[in-house]
């Protein structure tokens, strides 16, 4: 199923040009108290929302999708972990350009491991990207976004894809400059997902995807999921042997080669086989 959230928190299902809207089947999700889990509840229950869901298609209002304001499809990460330079070409262009390299080594992803990005920087396909220090690059890096299912620590390859729920597009908008990537990437509006989730039975096999992104219709980036270097399994090994996965982390995968910069008024499209595509726009403060 292609789940989205839009609207005024409204939870929908996507089918060709319309979202059905299926809120009701939050309600199956527990009432939670203080303190809040640190994981997103949805994904948390997401086997009996999806149930829940089947029951309400029949009947479910419809909107067109270009009537709707779509919202990250996850409400509540606990945290958005991103994997720097984890394409061989990007890092070959990261480490033959200063204005992304910023006179720092960049060192290959087996050594420097991940990242986080602050969960207050999340936004959907239908809000804009609102670019700060316009004096400075701004970059766009489109990125296969995994959102995990099931809670792991020192997760192995093996079990790996049993622990993804769902699969999005990521965008992780960065300022290039001297500061750690983990300020750098955490600004608001600087992570974007959308412009829905494909759970992981509908997406099967995400390890040979095409993707590509461009700005006001100029081709940027074009890539396929089998190049990255550390792969998903490998990935969530990974980050997994330095911390727990809660249900709704999301793993940013990494960029292909082709980052450049956007400034306000232009506007991002990206697109992923098998999930879709969105387009962003770019504004200033
Ligand atoms: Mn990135």
């Amino acid at each position: 199923m292609r789940l989205c959230r839009f609207d005024d928190d409204r939870l929908g299902i996507v089918e060709g040009e319309y979202i059905l809207d299926v809120t009701g089947a939050l309600d199956v999700i527990p009432a939670s108290t203080y303190p809040l889990p640190t994981h997103d509840p949805l994904i948390a229950h997401l086997d009996k929302v999806l149930g829940r869901i089947k029951t309400l298609l029949p009947d479910a209002p419809r909107k067109k999708l270009d009537q709707v304001k779509l919202l990250s499809p996850l409400a509540n990460p606990g945290k958005l972990i991103a994997a720097p330079v984890n394409y061989l070409k990007h890092l070959e262009e990261a480490r033959a350009d200063s204005e992304i390299h910023n006179n720092s080594q960049v060192i290959e992803i087996q050594r420097i491991g991940l990242f986080l990005k602050a969960t207050s920087s999340l936004i959907g396909a239908g809000e804009p990207v609102v670019v700060r220090h316009p004096d400075r690059r701004n970059d766009h890096e489109i990125e296969l976004a995994i959102i995990i299912g099931k809670p792991g620590n020192n997760i192995r390859a093996a079990e790996a894809w049993d622990h993804i729920a769902a699969y999005t597009i990521g965008l992780d908008m960065t300022v290039r400059g001297p500061e750690e990537r983990s300020l750098r990437k955490s600004i608001d509006t600087y992570s974007v997902l959308g412009p829905w989730m494909v759970t992981a039975d509908e997406m099967g096999d995400a390890s040979n995807l095409d993707f590509h992104l461009s700005v006001n219709g100029e081709l940027r980036q074009k890539a396929n999921t089998r190049d990255l270097v550390l792969d998903i399994p490998a990935l969530i090994a990974y980050a997994s042997s330095f911390y727990s996965l809660h249900p709704g982390d999301v793993i940013y995968t990494g960029t292909p080669e082709g980052v450049g910069p956007v400034k306000p008024g232009d506007v991002i499209s990206v697109e992923f086989e098998k999930i879709g595509r969105m387009e962003v726009t770019v504004t200033s403060a």
